[in-house]
């Protein structure tokens, strides 16, 4: 229903040169698009960001909602959030017509995390980020990560997609009885599906993957370090302990 290469031209436009990080503040000011940061409590947050009609030259708004009211600069999310906000803005000023059922709702919405993605992660640092092997892989997501100012699951989401071959999750352990702890996949990003795992799957020891999780959970890996390893099935991976979490990265055979 919508055209995804309209979006594809104004990346194109918006950040010719593929520089980065993306001034997205800056980007929104050219485009005459006036940005509010509204401070509202967090208990009655049940979303971000919002576009509305305004006086400004673009005809639009964009409301950025926060929990704390003192300047501060924009977070890796919240450059997310304004980009895809942008490319609403950018939809509906083109006039394309209103989503009507809930399918369209999510492929607009689908559409413009996409454009978000894209926008902030220049199509050259993602062709110029080598990766040989799971190792470099990660290093690949920190350097894209620090470099364009995103998360490391907005660059798992970029780098997963432009190779097939490769897949990034992270997962945190959840305690389910005394001694019986199940790995829960907080985010898993792979464009082939060679690992296909739904978001929120709890897996158990029982499970090739879940007990690769459970087990590297457990060893001795402090906060930071990774740990190569060969499953059956899974290809070479590397993991890395973070705080709370385990960060992953597999490649296929
Ligand atoms: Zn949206």
């Amino acid at each position: 229903m919508e055209n995804p290469d309209l979006l594809t031209q104004y990346i194109t436009r918006l950040n010719p040169q593929g520089i980065a990080p993306v001034q997205v503040r800056r980007l929104l000011k050219d485009l005459g698009i006036e940005l509010e940061k509204r401070v509202i409590d967090g208990s009655r947050r049940d979303r971000n960001a919002f576009v509305q009609r305004s006086g400004s030259k673009a005809g639009y708004k964009i409301v950025l909602l926060r929990e704390d009211a003192t300047p501060s600069p924009l977070t890796s999310r919240e450059r997310f959030v304004l980009a895809h906000e942008l490319a609403h803005v950018l939809l509906e000023m083109s006039q394309r017509p209103r989503p009507t059922s809930k399918g369209d709702y999510w492929q607009i919405e689908r559409l413009c995390d996409d454009f978000a993605g894209r926008l902030l992660i220049p199509e050259s640092i993602v062709l110029e980020t080598e990766i040989k092997d799971p190792s470099s892989a990660l290093a690949g997501l920190r350097m894209i990560s620090d470099k364009c100012k995103v998360s490391i699951r907005t660059a798992a989401h970029r780098l997963a997609a432009s190779r097939p071959s490769l897949a990034f999750l992270e997962a945190r352990p959840k305690q389910k009885d005394a001694d019986d702890f199940v790995m829960r996949i907080t985010w898993i990003k792979n464009s082939d599906g060679y690992l296909d795992i739904p978001t929120g799957k709890e897996l158990n020891g029982r499970d090739v993957l879940g007990s690769l999780l459970l087990e590297t959970w457990r060893s001795d890996l402090q906060v930071g370090q990774s740990k190569q390893l060969e499953a059956s099935g899974l290809g070479k991976c590397v993991i890395r302990r973070k705080p709370i979490s385990l960060l992953a990265s597999f490649m296929e055979h």
